[in-house]
């Protein structure tokens, strides 16, 4: 089970999640818990990180003083026996001070290297996995914290997104976990943290907690792998643009794999994963409305919907940007430059399409790098007498429908833009790939939320 950084927010959370693990472990089957770090801890940190970088000691001596308080305060609500609360007070203590120490060592060197970095935002989880611990002993669960590297996560050293060794990670979490299952105990891991083979911190990216969670599940063959969360599951729609958008009871691991991808609910884009190499049902549950069974992920295709369409996203904060020029036309390696271009600095390319006269290629790109991508494009590629010209657009949004169900089944995309058309909204771009889990097109940022709700209207999603 997995608990995020909402759901643990306060000590009054933590006691609540507490019981939620107590509740849901029985005879035959034991927990084991990865959580985050309390709500917004990591983004403080990695501001805590940048001000010691500029030599800020000031801050980081109020920051440490803030964070002891807020942690303390937490462990003092969440934790009822005294001497619990004590033990579980010094470990925040002494983790505390290791964090001062590791801020100014930043402030004398510096320097904020991805190495010192992932020390720093580390903190997060390592402070709040033995608030939830004391919290299970206090009800009397037995339970132990590690990290993500006690645990036996073992990773390269490419700092900030670690890669995962799965294979001495196995063998590892298999080694640490076991004897503590046998002993009823429930292991609390720290989630998006683990360790190099040297010992080194390192961290899993933002949100990697998720990842955490099914890397440990697929470690130890779980039965199943809960991600409890603040929401319902994965939904039809985003419930702040449709207000009658449900959940989606069930999904294959490709259709949710896209639905993560396009950022229904923000989910580590590598966390489906080892769950789904296992075979590993992923369960999405409500902290806050446990009655609910939530989204099951599994292996099988189970496509209900007859229409084939299970959820339509927007995606925000995206660019558009169009390469074009007839000397394009029959040129081979004219995409591949593009592609080439982009990809030495770094910039993701989130949808391509090419017109059939090849005489212009569009890509959506993230809105803050498009300066840069225009830039390093115009550079590389006018003056070849083949481009004229590279336009863009800041303005634009993505809409993804999503379904596997839509698979060999013509009309979808016809439905799909005569509900566009009808609300007298201009498609600027399309895309399909010919997976056909999901079809996705561009159109004007501010008509982005009536498409939504044109779609799932179209496909009544609401009554499914
Ligand atoms: N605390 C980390 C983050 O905010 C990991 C997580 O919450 O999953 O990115
Ligand atoms: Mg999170």
């Amino acid at each position: 089970m997995k608990f995020g950084g909402s759901s643990v927010a306060t000590g009054k959370k933590i006691r609540h999640v507490a019981k939620l693990i107590a509740e849901n472990r029985s005879e035959e089957c034991g927990v084991v818990v990865v959580v985050s770090a309390l709500e917004n801890v990591t983004n403080q940190l990695i501001q805590a990180a940048e001000e010691a970088k500029k030599g800020n000691r000031d801050y980081i001596r109020k920051f440490k003083q803030e964070m002891l308080e807020r942690h303390l305060a937490a462990a003092k609500e969440a934790i009822s026996d005294k001497r619990l609360e004590a033990d579980t007070g010094q470990v925040l203590i002494d983790r505390l001070g290791e964090l001062e120490q590791v801020l100014t060592g930043i402030v004398f060197v510096g320097e904020l290297t991805p190495k010192s970095r992932d020390n720093v935002l580390s903190f997060g989880e390592k402070l709040s996995a033995p608030i939830v611990s004391g919290a299970l002993n206090d009800m009397g669960v037995s339970s132990q914290h590690l990290t993500g590297g006690e645990a036996g996560i073992a990773t390269d050293n490419n700092f900030g997104e670690a890669g995962l060794l799965m294979n001495v990670t196995k063998f590892q979490v298999k080694k640490n976990l076991e004897p503590l299952l046998k002993k009823r105990a429930v292991p609390v891991v720290t989630g998006f943290i683990a360790a190099t083979q040297n010992g080194e911190t390192t961290t899993l990216g933002r949100g990697g907690s998720d990842y955490t969670a099914t890397i440990l599940g697929a470690a130890l063959e779980a039965d199943e792998v809960w991600i409890w969360t603040d929401v319902d599951g994965l939904m039809t729609a985003d419930p702040k643009i449709v207000s009658s958008a449900k959940t989606i009871n069930e999904m294959s691991f490709q259709e949710a794999t896209e639905l993560t991808i396009f950022g229904a609910k923000a989910m580590h884009p590598r966390a489906l994963e080892p769950a789904r190499k296992e075979g590993i049902p992923v369960r999405i549950r409500n902290v806050f409305s446990p009655a609910n069974q939530g989204t099951l992920i599994t292996k099988e295709k189970k496509v209900k919907t007859e229409d084939g369409v299970k959820a339509v996203t927007l995606v925000r904060n995206v660019a558009m940007i169009t390469v074009s020029g007839a000397g394009m036309v029959g040129a081979p390696g004219t995409a591949a430059k593009v592609f080439e271009v982009l990809g030495k600095e770094n910039i993701n390319i989130l949808m391509i399409s090419q017109s059939v006269s090849e005489s212009n290629i569009s890509l959506v790109i993230q809105r803050n790098l498009l300066e840069r991508a225009v830039n390093t494009l115009e550079i590389a590629l006018l003056g070849r007498d083949f481009i004229r010209e590279v336009m863009s657009e800041d303005d634009v949004c993505v809409v993804a429908v999503l379904g596997a169900g839509m698979k060999g089944m013509p009309g979808v995309a016809s439905r799909i833009f005569s509900a566009v058309a009808h609300e007298g909204i201009n498609v600027r771009m399309i895309a399909q790939g010919s997976s056909e889990l999901n079809v996705s097109f561009v159109v004007k940022e501010k008509k982005g939320d009536d498409t939504v709700r044109a779609i799932h209207k179209e496909f009544k999603l609401s009554t499914k």
